[in-house]
């Protein structure tokens, strides 16, 4: 067990409002439609704050991804203010008010009584698999997880309110959960990927205490239902800090349960290469993020497995199976394993297999291959992922810059750049290179 000596305990007592004149959070930077839920909720007599990451962001100054209300109203009772209001979920019930596109969330404050019938539900490892209790903003601040993430903004006095010293941890930048570490995590392990998830985001420091709760219980993670792990996976990757979470989740071994083949391959790097492909990718979907471009979640998982899969097609072909096959089965057989720890969804996972069947077609540059494949729907996804292979040294840099050329090219220079060269000319387009020193079984090995 570690110390909780430091850690936050329920004592409402120490209740600190910070009036508006005592922070910096304005209605300017709040959402449209948060405000007119938050203000039609008063109106009907209820009490009615903004919580969480929304109330973090706003104190840093920084956009809030989105807005989350809480109340002393019932999702029954919230149905009724909003027309545009949809009830959702099991473990949490909570209400959905749709505007457009947008989608404010309204929570009831959650009780921390006892449970009646099977309102509260924990499970043997002390995980809460139903948590419908419904209580006062006073037990409502304890189910949160960091104290940053507790610190409620008042709509009847634009106050915030502090029950668990968040604001003075949000000065000091430092993430530290409320409660017993240990026991947090083991109540929802999730909360270990939240808090790297936030410690890069936001540059704060993790409290030792939360540290050494999480070497503790990493391995707990992998108790979490894989569809909720994937929904996690996404939120960790695709919002522009992949590489330092991917740094981080590992050195607290929680990367290993999320992508355990991948994680194989890493400790088996051979001259820094396995790593070099998906660090590249993380930095470059990072820079992608911060340039505005969008990024595909299919393109991030074929680099988070490529490294795995090439490895088990090379043992496949040591054993006699062709290229092809090969490479079909260990795609079969890599992703199958995968998704026991993230549910990656069909459309992702045939998308991966497009991305990397395309690879050693790559390498047929004469004739009319060419100009099919730069029809294909996933050639563009498909020739990005060759650029990674080659700035990375599994792939011939030449045949990349080629298929750069090819596609911009007019037809009558694509036509010339197709011809197959004269018998004797010897000028051999793709020469066949043990990439990494290497036995020539990379999927790029084959010729046209
Ligand atoms: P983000 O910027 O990603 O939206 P967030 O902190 O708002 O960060 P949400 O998932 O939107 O995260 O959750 C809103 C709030 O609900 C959190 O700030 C926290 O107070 C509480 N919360 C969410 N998930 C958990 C959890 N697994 N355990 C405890 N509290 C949670
Ligand atoms: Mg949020």
């Amino acid at each position: 067990m570690t110390s909780t000596k430091s850690s936050v305990e329920p004592v409402t007592t120490k209740v600190k409002i910070y009036t508006r004149s005592e922070h910096n959070i304005s209605r300017r930077q709040i959402s449209d439609n948060a405000l007119k839920v938050l203000y039609k909720l008063q109106k009907e007599g209820y009490d009615a704050y903004l919580v969480g990451g929304c109330v973090r962001d706003l104190l840093l100054g920084r956009e809030p991804k989105d807005f989350d209300v809480v109340t002393n109203a019932e999702p029954e009772d919230i149905k009724k203010v909003f027309r545009n209001c949809r009830l959702i979920g099991r473990r949490f019930r909570l209400a959905h008010v749709h505007f457009g596109r947008e989608v404010i969330e309204v929570a009831t404050f959650r009780g921390a009584g006892e449970a009646k019938n099977d309102e509260q539900v924990l499970n043997k490892e002390g995980r809460l698999l139903r948590d419908n209790v419904y209580g006062t903003i006073e037990e409502d601040v304890w189910r949160r997880d960091f104290t940053v993430n507790a610190l409620y903004y008042n709509i009847k006095d634009f106050s915030v309110v502090d029950y668990v010293g968040g604001m003075a941890d949000h000065k000091a930048a430092t993430l530290r959960l409320i409660g017993d570490p240990e026991t947090r995590f083991r109540e929802d392990p999730v909360r270990m990927l939240r808090a790297v998830r936030f410690a890069v985001k936001l540059g704060f420091n993790l409290h030792p205490d939360c540290e050494a709760a999480m070497h503790q219980v990493a391995e707990l993670l992998s108790r979490i239902p894989s569809a909720r792990l994937y929904d996690e996976t996404l939120k960790l990757f695709m919002f522009g800090y992949a590489l330092q979470t991917f740094e981080m989740l590992r050195h607290y071994g929680l990367f290993q349960v999320l992508f355990p083949s991948t994680e194989n391959c890493l400790s088996l790097e051979e001259n820094g290469f396995p790593r070099l492909l998906l660090a590249k990718a993380l930095a470059n979907s990072d820079n992608r993020i911060t340039d505005g471009k969008t990024v595909t979640a299919y393109f991030l998982f074929s680099a988070f497995l490529w490294e795995s899969v090439q490895l088990l097609a090379q043992q496949k072909m040591r054993k006699g199976a062709i290229e092809f096959l090969a490479y079909q089965e260990a795609a079969n057989e890599i992703i199958s394993k995968q998704v026991k720890s993230t549910a990656l969804p069909r459309h992702i996972t045939l998308a991966m297999r497009e991305v990397w069947s395309l690879q050693p077609k790559f390498n047929a540059r004469y004739g009319s291959k060419p100009s099919r494949l730069i029809t294909h729907p996933r050639f563009r996804a498909g020739y990005d992922f060759l650029l990674l292979r080659a700035e990375t040294g599994g792939a011939d840099s030449e045949i990349a810059e080629w298929w750069g050329k090819y596609q911009v090219a007019d037809d009558n220079e694509q036509r010339k750049m197709t011809q197959p060269p004269r018998k004797g000319t010897n000028s051999k387009p793709a020469r066949k290179r043990n990439y990494r020193g290497k036995a020539k079984v990379s999927p790029a090995g084959t010729e046209a």
